[in-house]
């Protein structure tokens, strides 16, 4: 068999599903070398970006090293940044090389959408990247610090007011941490939390639309509760440095805007000619194979496929990880001379997180709401890292989730971490060590002997 090169761009959920499944079937077979380019030199685990954003985690938490990841497999790894596939050369363009490819994987993922609504690139921040999550952290740090020391009541009012514009999980999971982080950048600023004011803005009429009505009623409940504002039916049409206006000629004076309203295509891929559906998501068949370009697959947030008519797979992990899935098992199919697979979504629900200790899901039909679902989503994270083959990360994330949260940020609230209160544990303690003291007493000095106190025999 002649020589065959892979090569899969973007270390997303489907890039390093892809990647991985095809490590496995090619493990021992040296005429396939499989590359997998990507900008980091890490897989983030995009699903908990806000948590980095409101400083619940530090980026490590979410960062997983590609290295480790294909530790002892035949994947090469290169990190750098795709500029230019020239399809007829067969050939992969970075900043800094070229790589020949027969089999191409594109799974650069998705970015957001302003909609060319004035003023969002300007002055709206996104969060879409760890790059993004970090700047959307320092801004919020940096203006409640400078607004503690602002004595114009507008401005200071202006400089304390955050509004997350759309009410997908991207928006309502950042707002669910805001709410949670707000009685710390009070404290740490030394400001009433009341004075900070988060709003919700959504163009349409009700909250969390991919959830069913149950779970968003709840979780609107559960927000109003906590003060969030929420605008319904309020599109933004305009953004201005230090305010946002609305249809209806409603203005919030603001100096952070967190744009969520929606994502599109990765742009980067504009140039490699290729066919775009909605959204500038790129069209392929129930192979993931593009149709214009023989092996060329497109997977993950960026291809387009409809699975029933008017329906294309939606922009979720589980669509990711299979459709990754899909391309790499054509492509070992194309490269065995077998038949190629269609792709079949198997999707399981969608879970919500609103801060460390409240969230609604919908899993299989089964409805949860409360601590329970925060708890079921902590356990499918771990099973994505068990599923990616990491039990070093399955071990961190526990300790970074459990034990190394700050301000009862945590599904156990503070019994479990290390900064938290840990008196409760002190009765078990003296138990424990009173209890081994009185073990290792009897063994070397008799039982007898240590119950009369009578040691001089010994
Ligand atoms: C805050 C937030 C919360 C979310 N919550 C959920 C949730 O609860 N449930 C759910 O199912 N989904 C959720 N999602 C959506 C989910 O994260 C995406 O559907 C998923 O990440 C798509 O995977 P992907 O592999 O297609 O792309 P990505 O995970 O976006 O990966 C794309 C990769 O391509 C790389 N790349 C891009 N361009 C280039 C280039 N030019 N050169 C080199 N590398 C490049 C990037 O660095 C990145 O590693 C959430 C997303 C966000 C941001």
């Amino acid at each position: 068999m002649a020589n065959k090169n892979i090569v899969i761009i973007g270390a997303g959920y489907a890039g390093v599903n892809a990647a991985k499944k095809l490590a496995k079937k090619f493990k021992k077979d040296d005429s396939v070398s499989i590359t997998l380019i990507d900008r980091h030199s890490y897989h983030t685990m995009m699903t908990e970006l806000h948590e980095v954003a409101t400083h619940r985690v530090e980026p490590d938490a979410i960062q997983f090293d590609l290295r480790r990841l294909f530790n002892r497999t035949k994947v090469n790894l290169v990190t750098d940044n795709v500029t230019h596939v020239d399809h007829n050369s067969k050939t992969v363009q970075t900043e800094n090389g070229e790589y020949q490819y027969d089999y191409l994987i594109l799974g650069m993922g998705a970015e957001p959408n302003d909609f060319k609504i004035p003023g969002v690139k300007e002055h709206a921040f996104t969060l879409w990247s760890m790059e993004d999550a970090l700047k959307l952290r320092k801004q919020i740090e940096d203006i409640v610090a400078k607004a503690a020391i602002e004595h114009d009541p507008e401005k200071r009012r202006a400089m304390l007011t955050f509004v997350v514009c759309g009410s997908g999980f991207t928006g309502i999971e950042l707002v669910g941490e805001l709410v949670e982080w707000k009685e710390r950048l009070a404290k740490n600023n030394k400001i009433d939390p009341d004075e900070i004011t988060l709003y919700v803005v959504e163009a349409a009429t009700t909250i969390l639309n991919m959830l069913e009505e149950r779970e968003a009623k709840k979780a609107e409940a559960y927000l109003n509760k906590k003060g969030v504002k929420i605008l319904k039916d309020s599109p933004i049409v305009e953004v201005r440095e230090n305010e946002v206006v609305i249809m209806n000629k409603q203005t919030i004076p603001t100096y952070t805007l967190a744009w969520t309203a929606g994502i599109q295509g990765n742009t980067d891929v504009e140039e490699y000619g290729m066919e775009e559906a909605h959204a500038r998501r790129l069209k392929v068949n129930q192979y993931m194979e593009s149709e214009q370009y023989e092996g060329v697959y497109v997977v993950g947030d960026l291809a387009y496929f409809e699975e029933q008519p008017g329906e294309p797979t939606p922009q979720i992990v589980e669509a990711a990880e299979q459709t990754g899935a899909t391309a790499a098992k054509n492509i070992i199919a194309e490269i065995k001379n077998e038949e190629k697979t269609a792709y079949e979504g198997k999707y399981h629900g969608i879970m919500v997180s609103i801060g460390a200790r409240y969230g609604v899901a919908n899993l299989m039909g089964i409805h949860l709401s409360g601590w329970f679902a925060i708890f079921v989503k902590h356990l499918v994270n771990l099973f994505y890292l068990f599923t990616i083959r990491s039990g070093y990360y399955m071990v961190k994330y526990v300790q970074h989730e459990f034990f190394q949260t700050r301000d009862k940020r945590n599904v156990f609230r503070d019994l479990l971490t290390r900064y938290g209160n840990v008196l409760w544990s002190l009765p078990l303690r003296i138990f424990v060590g009173g209890f081994w003291l009185v073990e290792g007493g009897s063994k070397l000095w008799g039982s007898r002997n240590l119950a009369k106190g009578n040691l001089k025999y010994w």
